[in-house]
C-alpha cells in the first residue's frame, strides 16, 4: 500500500497559520503598527484604503532591517524578540511569535522597504502570496515601509467573508487606538482614502486621549495614581456626569498591552458606585502595571484575554483606586489634573490580599439618644478612621502641605466659627481654596448608609435592647418579605423575632429608632425593597441600607450646634464616597474663588 501522509507545502500552510493571525484588514494594522513599536519608531504613518481591503500602509521611523534581516522576517517562527522559551516570562516587546509577517505574506501582495542608520543603502523585497516576486537595493530613509495589498487576493472565501467598509474601518480604528493610547510617546498619522484622519503629536495621555477622541475630553477626565506592592494603576476616568448608556471608551492596558476583561471592568464600574446610573457604562483609559511574573501571557495570537495570578487583588486595588480618584476629583474640580495635588494618604499595606474595609462602627455611638439628646451628639468620630480615609483632618486634603505654614495659618484664623447652619438645612464651611455647602440630610444619609452596608456585609449590627418587647402587626405581604429578610434585619439591629403570623416582636432596636417609628420603618423598607427588586441589577443589602439610612437621617429643618455640625462634616469626609448620597444626588457642593469672581462679574 502507497503511504499517504506528505508535509504540505509552506505556502499552504502559511496560508491555514494565516487565517488565525490575520483575520481581517485590522488584525493586519495591529501587526504592522506593533513591529513599528517594537522597533523603535517615534512616528508611525498608517494609510489606508477601502477599509484595508485594496491597502495598508505602515511607514515608521525605527531601527530599520539589514538585508539579510528584510529577507528572514517572512520566514514563520522568524523573531528578533525571543530567543528561548524562559524568554517568554518577561516579554517586553509587542510580538514574539514571528508568525505575523509570514502569515500576512502569505494571504497577500506585500512589499517592504527597509533601511537601518548604519546602512547606505536598503532593501525592497516583495513577495505575493508566499512567492519571492523581486528583491532590490534601494535608496530609502532609515526606518521601515510596509505595504499589503489587496488582502486576501488567493482566498476569495476570506474575502467575500469581510464586512462593509465601515466596519472593517471601524475595526481598524479600534486598533489604533489601542496603540495610540499606549504610546502617547510616538507621534501618529492617519491616512484614509486619501484624507487625513489623525495627526497625533507625541505627548502625554491626556493630550492623546483629546486627540483621539476630542478635545471636549479636556473637561472630562479624573486621574487615577494607585501605587501599591502588586500593581500600579495609572490613567484616566470619565467623570461621572459623561457615562454613556453604550459601551465607549473602555481601555485596559496591562504592562502597556492592551487588553479585554469583564471582571476588572466590574471592578471599575463598582468603583463608580451609584454615581453613575446604572445603564450606563463608565469611561476609562486605565494602565496596570505589574510584574510579568504574575500574569499569564496569552499565546493565542489575536487573544486580548489576560490572566492574572492575583485576580482579587487586582479588582479590589483598581476598585479602590476608582473610588479615590473620584473622591480628590469631586471636591477639587478645579484643579489641574496634571497639577500635584497636596494629597499625601498612606499607602494600604497590599502585600496581602486586600480585605474589605473593617468595621468602622463605634458600637457605643448612639447618634440619635432618641429625643432627649441633639441629633448629632457632640462625640468624637463614629468611624474608625478607615484606611484611605485615614485623616483626622479632612480639610488637611487641600491645604498646605507645609505643616509649619498651617499652623500658623490655623493660628492666624483662631479663634473662628468654622461652621455655619443655613436655613436649618446646609452647612457651610470653608477650606483653604473652596467653600462648601453641604446639605445636612443627604450628608447623615450617606454616613448611615455606609454604616448599614457594612453592618449587613460583617453582620455587626449593634441593638439597643427594650425593657419590654412590642408587638407589632404586619399586613400580610409585608410580613410574608419580613421573614424573607429577617437574618438582614438582624445584622442592621433590629431584634426580633414572629409571634404568630403576621405579629412580630421587637426585644432590640438599631441604635437611634424610637419605637413609635418601627412600624412605619420596616414598612417602607419593605416597599422599597420590593420596588427595587424589579431593578435589573437589584441588591439586597443596597436596597435596605439605602432605605434605612433615608429614613433615619436628620432631616432639613433640624438646627445643629458648632459641634454636632463639626461631627457630621468629619463623619461625611471618613465615608468612603462622601460627595453623592447612594442614589446619586450631590452631599456637596462647592465654590472656588474663581467661581466666585466669576459671580461678581470680575
Ligand atoms: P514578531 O514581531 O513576533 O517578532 P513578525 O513576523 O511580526 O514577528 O516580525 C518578524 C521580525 O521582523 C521581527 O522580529 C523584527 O525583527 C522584524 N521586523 C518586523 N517589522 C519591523 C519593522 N517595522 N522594523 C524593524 N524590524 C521589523
Ligand atoms: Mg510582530
Amino acid at each position: 500500500m502507497q503511504d499517504i501522509i506528505h508535509l504540505l507545502p509552506d505556502s499552504v500552510a502559511n496560508q491555514i497559520a494565516a487565517g488565525e493571525v490575520i483575520q481581517r484588514p485590522a488584525s493586519a494594522v495591529k501587526e504592522l503598527l506593533e513591529n513599528s513599536i517594537d522597533a523603535g519608531a517615534k512616528k508611525i504613518t498608517l494609510v489606508i484604503k477601502e477599509a484595508g481591503k485594496t491597502l495598508i500602509q505602515v511607514i515608521d521611523d525605527g531601527i530599520g532591517m539589514s538585508e539579510t534581516d528584510a529577507r528572514m522576517s517572512f520566514e514563520r517562527h522568524a523573531t528578533s524578540k525571543l530567543k528561548s522559551a524562559d524568554d517568554l516570562f518577561n516579554i517586553n516587546t509587542k510580538g514574539f511569535r514571528g508568525e505575523a509577517l509570514a502569515s500576512i505574506a502569505a494571504v497577500a501582495q506585500v512589499e517592504l522597504k527597509t533601511k537601518r542608520e548604519q546602512d547606505t543603502l536598503g532593501t525592497k523585497i516583495e513577495i505575493w502570496g508566499s512567492q519571492l516576486k523581486g528583491q532590490d537595493l534601494i535608496a530609502t530613509e532609515t526606518g521601515t515601509t510596509f505595504s499589503i495589498k489587496n488582502l486576501f487576493f488567493n482566498i476569495p472565501a476570506r474575502r467575500n467573508f469581510l464586512k462593509s467598509n465601515q466596519v472593517e474601518t471601524q475595526h481598524i480604528l479600534e486598533e489604533f487606538y489601542r496603540i495610540a493610547l499606549a504610546h502617547p510617546d510616538v507621534s501618529f498619522v492617519l491616512i484614509n482614502n486619501d484624507a487625513e484622519m489623525f495627526r497625533l503629536e507625541k505627548g502625554n495621555l491626556k493630550q492623546r486621549v483629546m486627540g483621539l477622541f476630542g478635545n471636549s475630553y479636556q473637561e472630562k477626565l479624573v486621574p487615577v495614581n494607585e501605587e501599591t506592592s502588586i500593581a500600579n494603576i495609572t490613567g484616566f476616568i470619565v467623570k461621572p456626569e459623561f457615562a454613556k448608556k453604550t459601551r465607549g471608551e473602555q481601555y485596559f492596558f496591562v504592562n502597556n498591552r492592551f487588553i479585554k476583561s469583564n471582571y476588572l471592568h466590574h471592578a471599575v464600574q463598582s468603583g463608580f458606585e451609584s454615581l453613575i446610573a446604572r445603564e450606563n457604562v463608565a469611561g476609562y483609559f486605565l494602565f496596570i502595571t505589574l510584574n510579568p511574573a504574575t500574569i499569564d501571557v496569552n499565546i493565542h495570537p489575536t487573544k486580548t484575554e489576560i490572566k492574572f495570578s492575583d485576580e482579587k487583588a487586582i479588582y479590589s486595588i483598581l476598585r479602590s483606586s476608582i473610588k479615590m480618584a473620584l473622591g480628590k476629583h469631586n471636591i477639587t474640580p478645579s484643579l489641574d489634573f496634571d497639577v500635584e495635588t497636596s494629597l499625601n494618604i498612606p499607602l494600604p499595606d497590599y502585600s496581602k490580599i486586600p480585605e474589605p474595609p473593617k468595621i468602622r462602627v463605634n458600637p457605643q455611638y448612639n447618634p440619635f439618644k432618641v429625643e432627649t439628646e441633639k441629633a448629632y451628639a457632640p462625640q468624637k468620630s463614629m468611624f474608625d478612621l478607615r484606611q484611605f480615609n485615614n485623616i483626622s483632618n479632612w480639610e488637611t486634603l487641600y491645604e498646605s502641605e507645609n505643616k509649619e505654614e498651617k499652623e500658623k495659618e490655623d493660628k492666624i484664623a483662631n479663634p473662628e466659627r468654622r461652621y455655619f447652619q443655613l436655613f436649618q438645612k446646609y452647612i457651610i464651611t470653608k477650606t483653604k481654596n473652596q467653600l462648601l455647602m453641604i446639605d445636612q440630610q443627604l450628608a447623615h444619609e450617606r454616613i448611615l448608609f455606609e454604616r448599614f452596608l457594612n453592618q449587613l456585609a460583617l453582620n455587626s449590627g449593634t441593638s439597643q435592647q427594650m425593657m419590654f418587647p412590642v408587638t407589632v402587626d404586619f399586613p400580610a405581604k409585608i410580613s410574608e418579605i419580613v421573614s424573607e429578610i429577617l437574618p438582614d434585619l438582624s445584622a442592621l439591629g433590629f431584634g426580633i423575632e414572629n409571634f404568630g403570623q403576621n405579629t412580630w416582636a421587637f426585644s432590640g432596636l438599631p441604635p437611634g429608632l424610637s419605637e413609635s417609628k418601627v412600624q412605619e420603618l420596616l414598612e417602607e423598607m419593605v416597599r422599597e425593597f420590593q420596588d427595587s427588586r424589579q431593578q435589573v441589577k437589584f441588591s439586597k443589602q443596597n436596597s435596605l441600607a439605602q432605605s434605612m439610612a433615608k429614613n433615619m437621617s436628620i432631616k432639613g429643618g433640624k438646627n445643629l450646634s458648632d459641634d454636632e455640625m463639626g461631627n457630621l462634616v468629619n463623619d461625611l469626609f471618613a465615608c468612603e464616597t462622601p460627595f453623592y448620597t447612594p442614589t446619586g444626588k450631590p452631599v456637596i457642593v462647592n465654590f472656588d474663588a474663581e467661581t466666585i469672581d466669576k459671580l461678581f462679574k470680575k
